[in-house]
């Protein structure tokens, strides 16, 4: 019976996928609007760090295949999504439910053109820069898709986490409503997925990590393009391990700020104790991933409080010159007969046999989804990014949204939409979850 105990150990031998990295440099060439921000009143100066576009493919035994990128940039919007998804599709048949954008959320880089559309009062030379950038960087992104595709090799994947010291829940709750702060009592989640890259000789290709806090240590009085912490936790990594690639994932951070935050210094240590917690995941015991790669991406349907024409016409006498901007947008879309009642609402999962899910939603998705979700699907190894392949405004909870504040009402002025949305909003973004959990055999 020996030829039989040969076999049996094959598969215990070869590498269950292939595996490959794509890096670009996005760093703009000239000054240009940073996003993020309203409160700044003039373009960038000068680069303290460079901003990258990375990508992960990964290739299982049977020929299915994903490509993962992340972007040191602000949120990707659905028109910049779908030229990037069609260039990918042309070039390397890759379908949309097999490429996955994600953006850190730095808010020291610059404007992409068509999020965040109410924030900036623009002179038509800056509008240029920022339309010129986001078309240079569609192909970019198709670019460094390609060249992680290209460089594929015989891969093992492991998982692990760790934990991050410095996000807070930053809404504060007092009498007169919800306030921006530092509220330590409030939900954070501080895992730090880690996936470890491999190739066949066990040298270590790259790094896939995460974390669920807005990438805001530098304020709006910075005009200087960084990736901000994520940014540094990147560059921290590669420093520490030559010729390897350090990806970092958005997860559902939108409620919560680092603490503290604000200077150059502190942007630095952030970086730098995520990059060593990342070092010291990798130095424990993972898990190691196996099985079949599935992918699957649907479109929900969120719905906004019904509003009228007159809603607008009267916001648009208002001092406000933000929402003036979004009046403007919203009464432009009456004319068009095509008043804005909802947004398309992207959910994409990607699954490795048992041994990891990744869940990638579109928009600024509060920390509750994160938390929800990890209970919901105990034992799953899940990973929920939010800051994916659409970011068109922020994703309350109902817990969120009935709170007020910020993130369930404001925050729609800047994002150009007519907020808030209705009370049905979480049930609809978890009923398209569970519909791309089942797509990926995962039943609850
Ligand atoms: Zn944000």
């Amino acid at each position: 019976m020996k030829w039989l105990g040969f076999l049996l150990a094959l598969p215990l031998l070869a590498a269950d996928y292939k595996a490959g990295f794509g890096r670009m440099d996005i760093t703009p060439a000239q000054p240009i609007y940073l996003s993020g921000y309203a409160a700044r009143k003039k373009p960038s100066e000068g680069v303290l760090q460079k901003i990258w576009a990375k990508a992960l493919a990964i290739e299982d035994n049977k020929g299915n295949r994903v490509v993962i990128v992340t972007t040191d940039l602000i949120g990707l919007p659905r028109h910049v999504s779908d030229q990037i998804g069609a260039e990918v599709e042309k070039r390397y048949r890759l379908r949309r439910n097999q490429l996955l954008l994600n953006s850190s959320h730095t808010h020291s880089a610059p404007v992409v053109h068509g999020n965040l559309t109410s924030m900036f009062d623009l002179t038509p030379g800056q509008k240029r820069a920022i339309t010129d950038y986001t078309q240079t960087l569609a192909k970019q992104i198709a670019d460094v898709v390609g060249s992680a595709l290209g460089n594929m090799q015989t891969a093992r994947l492991d998982i692990g986490h760790g934990t991050g010291s410095f996000a807070v829940n930053r809404r504060v709750l007092t009498p007169t409503g919800v306030k921006g702060g530092v509220n330590p009592a409030g939900p954070v989640d501080q895992d730090v997925p880690v996936v470890r890259v491999a190739g066949a000789n066990g040298q270590l290709l790259g790094v896939l990590f995460g974390y669920a806090c807005h990438n805001t240590t530098m304020g709006g009085d910075f005009f200087q393009v960084n990736g901000d912490y994520a940014g540094f936790a990147q560059a921290s990594f590669e420093a520490a391990h030559p010729n390897s690639t350090a990806m970092f994932l958005m997860l559902c951070g939108a409620d919560a700020n680092p603490n503290p935050r604000g200077t150059v210094a502190l942007v630095e240590q952030h970086g730098a104790s995520l990059a060593k917690e990342v070092t010291r995941v990798l130095a424990g015991k993972l898990e190691p991933v196996s099985g079949q790669l599935r992918s699957a991406f649907h479109t929900a349907e969120l719905a906004f409080v019904p509003h009228t024409r007159e809603t607008f016409e009267t916001e648009s006498k208002d001092s406000n010159w933000y929402k003036q901007q979004r009046a403007s947008a919203m009464l432009a879309a009456y004319d068009r007969r095509a008043p804005v009642r909802s947004i398309p609402y992207p959910v994409q999962g990607i699954r490795l046999g048992k041994s990891l899910t990744l869940v990638a939603l579109g928009g600024e998705v509060v920390v509750d989804y994160n938390l929800r979700l990890k209970k919901e699907f105990p034992g799953e190894n899940l990973i929920v990014a939010g800051y994916s392949n659409d970011v068109m405004c922020y994703i309350p909870s109902l817990r969120v949204l009935k709170e007020g504040g910020y993130e369930a009402n404001d925050s729609m002025i800047y994002y150009g939409q007519p907020g808030p949305f209705t009370e049905d909003v979480e049930d609809r973004v978890m009923q398209m979850v569970y519909k791309v959990m089942d797509r990926l055999g995962r039943k609850r």
